[in-house]
């Protein structure tokens, strides 16, 4: 058992998503699995996410075990699904964001937290009075409610919203959430209110070093995202309505005061899987050319894409010391490692 939370709970009972289950989570769990525990698999300094936000030292993901959601295609099912990591409690959480902060991390990026919002609201704060002064981002499906936004809003500074689709019968097929729609629309529009305009800082100095600079480190570093959102949509192989719908939704409500980033990467997990209910494929090259085409249709050219991918570099795998390619990702702390109890 690790230690209360400070925060008000919202726990008990726990209406913290839509699923609304009303359950009470210091005595048992709902129906994302988890109790009052914090859960976290892993954290590192990953270099593969939008150029704002990996900036030139890389993004600090912590990843949160358990998910509200539940996609049926989801490629870190091994911590989404299946439980993998360790309680931690807030001491331990601001000790992996200071020990990120110290490896050169242009921010925290807490990835799918959103059953588990009071406990990191909590080890946030911690964290802050620890000494963590780099921007907080909050990469989420967006499968959240207003009390559990309202906790996030002074502690976040960066969101990550997945706008996942805009089709209930989708949000059946893959989340068992036929109104994935329309809370995530409030959602991602609660984040637009909260943030306002985009504000960016400068990336991270470069440790001293007798080596020179790799090529173009310092030529153009890239500015790095310090308060907005940014919508992220997967595309979805054989899905691509919900595709355009969701283009056409962030050129009336997104352009102009966020970022879209359309993500490529979908990758069948393993056959056999627990409740896969997704394609059985990849994206195929005149699926993303038509969803290229759609970008210049609605007149958006704030974002970013990912080119066609290739290789099985998307499908981590949370046993290993690092869980991603080490081209991608650079690990700092993992669940399997003793109890960081020091905070640096
Ligand atoms: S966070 Fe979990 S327990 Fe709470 S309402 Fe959502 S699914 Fe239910």
């Amino acid at each position: 058992m690790v230690e209360s939370f400070p925060v008000p709970s919202l726990y008990s009972p726990c209406l913290l998503c839509p699923r609304a289950c009303g359950v009470n989570r210091f005595s048992g769990a709902g129906r994302c699995g988890e109790t009052r525990d914090l859960r976290l698999a892993s954290a590192s300094i990953h270099g593969g996410e939008e150029p704002p936000v990996s900036g030139r030292g890389g993004s600090g993901t912590i990843f949160v075990t358990g998910c509200n959601l539940g996609c049926g295609f989801c490629q870190n099912y091994q911590i989404s699904r299946d439980g993998m990591g360790r309680p931690v409690d807030g001491k331990e959480f601001a000790a992996i964001a200071l020990a990120l902060q110290g490896a050169g991390a242009e921010n925290i990026n807490i990835v799918t937290g959103s059953h588990a919002v009071p406990a990191i609201a909590s080890a946030l704060d911690r964290a802050r009075a620890a000494g963590l002064r780099v921007p907080v981002l909050w990469n989420s499906s967006a499968y959240e409610g207003r009390a559990a936004l309202d906790l996030l809003r002074d502690r976040v500074d960066v969101y990550l919203p997945d706008l996942k689709t805009l089709d209930g019968r989708l949000g059946e097929r893959f989340f068992r959430a036929p109104d994935y729609p329309e809370h995530a629309q409030a959602a991602i529009l609660r984040m637009l209110d909260f943030q306002g305009e985009l504000r960016w800082k400068n990336p991270v100095p470069l440790p001293p070093s007798p080596e020179p600079p790799p090529d173009g480190a310092l030529a153009s570093p890239p500015m790095v995202l310090a308060k907005g959102v940014i919508i992220r949509h997967l595309i979805i192989p054989g899905c691509l309505d919900s595709t355009r719908d969701v283009i056409e939704w962030f050129s009336r409500h997104g352009r102009g005061r966020a970022l879209l980033s359309l993500m490529t990467q979908y990758t069948p997990r393993p056959s056999g899987s627990p409740r896969d209910s997704g394609p059985r494929r990849r994206l195929i090259r005149e699926e993303y050319l038509r969803v290229m085409d759609w970008l210049g249709e609605f007149g958006i050219n704030d974002g970013f894409y990912q080119e066609p991918l290739t290789g099985g570099d998307w499908l981590p795998d949370f046993n290993r010391a690092n869980p991603f390619s080490s081209r991608l990702s650079r690990p700092v702390w993992r669940w399997k490692d003793p109890v960081l109890g020091e905070i640096p």
